[in-house]
């Protein structure tokens, strides 16, 4: 088996995978529905568009947050 004939310096290894250490920008593309910017082959989070179609309703926040309240008070 082919060895490092050295041993790295903490140095040396720290500093290599600082260069390394990157985070990639996720592939995104614009929604041809409503021209926001999503990530690629996902539904659209703003409008649920998806080739060419609706496939997700969008949500609205204000009548899911009520509607959950009124459930909890109820429930409890
Ligand atoms: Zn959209």
């Amino acid at each position: 088996m082919p060895n490092p004939k050295r041993k790295h310096t903490r140095s040396r290894r720290d500093s290599r995978r600082s260069q390394n250490w990157r985070l990639d920008l996720v592939a995104a593309s614009t929604c041809p529905h409503c021209k926001s910017l999503r990530p690629g082959h996902t539904i659209c989070p703003s409008c649920g568009w998806y080739n060419g179609r609706l496939a997700l309703a969008p949500k609205k926040k204000k009548e899911e947050s009520a509607a959950g309240e009124g459930g909890q008070a109820q429930g409890s």
